[in-house]
């Protein structure tokens, strides 16, 4: 199993892998009842360091409103707090941590009120969601036969676990048809985002990306947008088309997972160059160093595990 630690916080307290189990009747597992953050944890040059992880616990907590939960067990300080502790038990400079919000009991009825949400949050060695080749040259994509949520069906705002489906019925589709990723289209066809990223184009010079309205409001397209004003580079938040993808000289998509990479091919179409093109490039290094504890704007948003290291280091004693 890739996804092993030898801790994961569950309600409160640090629990052994092995001991991080769950009922068959857990109502999350039968009606997709959670919510969950992608976060990514990085080793800097002062150790380990949590990448936005206040954004993070926000944007939790909002897809947990969303749901239709008013009151959770834990505030935004607390899970922060709880995240640290989990990566510094496990000795990790760099990982991927997963929280996730899960109706524990209750809610046969399919009202989330009638239920109990628990919390866990994990954490496990994920260094790369697409090759160093990818990294390099860009990845494949088509456009999903699949359309991404409709604003009034399950909506664009929540990670919610049971939304997934959409995500994992398209990328499945694209991985059986021999691309790396896919597109999805919103209900009136516009390009609104992959399967786990946000997406750019850049034509004539200009970066444009989908209005939020209709996407997930990714914490890497916010980094990505402000690295860019940082640079002086403009960019148009505005409908996009699927033609315009084609005749695009660069596409990109950002996520926590996949950080930023270039699409270098679309439904059989070279874009551009056919590798990763120089504004994506540009945005790439930039994340990487932001990420990385090497930029200015790093101080802002990277969050360090050291002191919360000490103190379980200090309470295990
Ligand atoms: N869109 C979707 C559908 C996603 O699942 C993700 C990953 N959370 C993103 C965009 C990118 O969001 P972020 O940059 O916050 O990881």
């Amino acid at each position: 199993m890739g996804q092993t630690s030898q801790f994961l916080w569950m309600n409160g307290k640090l629990v052994p892998f092995h001991d991080a189990t769950l009922h068959f009747l857990t109502p999350a597992l039968h009606y997709g009842l959670g919510v969950f953050e992608g976060i990514r944890c990085y080793d800097t040059g002062r150790g380990p360091a949590v990448f936005r992880l206040k954004d993070h616990m926000e944007r939790l907590l909002d897809s947990a409103r969303v749901l239709g939960w008013n009151e959770l067990p834990y505030n935004v300080s607390e899970l922060c707090e709880a995240t640290k502790q989990v990566v510094a038990a496990n000795g990790f400079s760099e990982c991927y941590i997963r929280p996730l919000v899960f109706l524990a009991q209750g809610g046969w009825n399919l009202s989330v009120a009638s239920g109990t949400p628990e919390v866990g949050i994990a954490v496990w060695k994920w260094e790369q969601y697409f090759s160093e080749e990818a990294l390099q040259k860009g990845v494949r994509a088509n456009v999903s036969s699949f359309t991404r949520h409709h604003l009034n069906g399950t909506m664009t705002k929540a990670k919610i676990c049971g939304n997934y489906v959409n995500s994992c019925l398209a990328k499945t589709e694209s991985l059986r048809l021999g691309f790396d990723e896919a597109i999805m289209l919103d209900p009136q066809g516009y390009v609104a985002e992959c399967t786990g990223e946000n997406l750019f184009i850049v034509r004539k010079g200009e970066i444009h990306t989908p209005p939020a309205a209709a996407v997930l409001e990714g914490i890497t397209r916010d980094t990505l947008l402000t690295a860019a004003a940082d640079l002086g580079l403009k960019v148009v938040e505005e409908p996009i088309s699927r033609d315009q993808l084609y005749i695009a000289e660069e596409v990109f998509v950002c996520g926590t997972a996949a950080e930023v990479i270039a699409l270098s091919e679309i439904d059989f179409r070279p874009i551009g160059q056919g590798t990763t093109g120089p504004v994506c490039r540009k945005l790439q290094q930039e994340y990487r160093n932001i990420t990385r504890g090497r930029h200015p704007r790093s101080a802002e948003w990277l969050d360090y595990v050291k002191a919360a290291e000490r103190d379980y280091r200090e309470a295990a004693v």
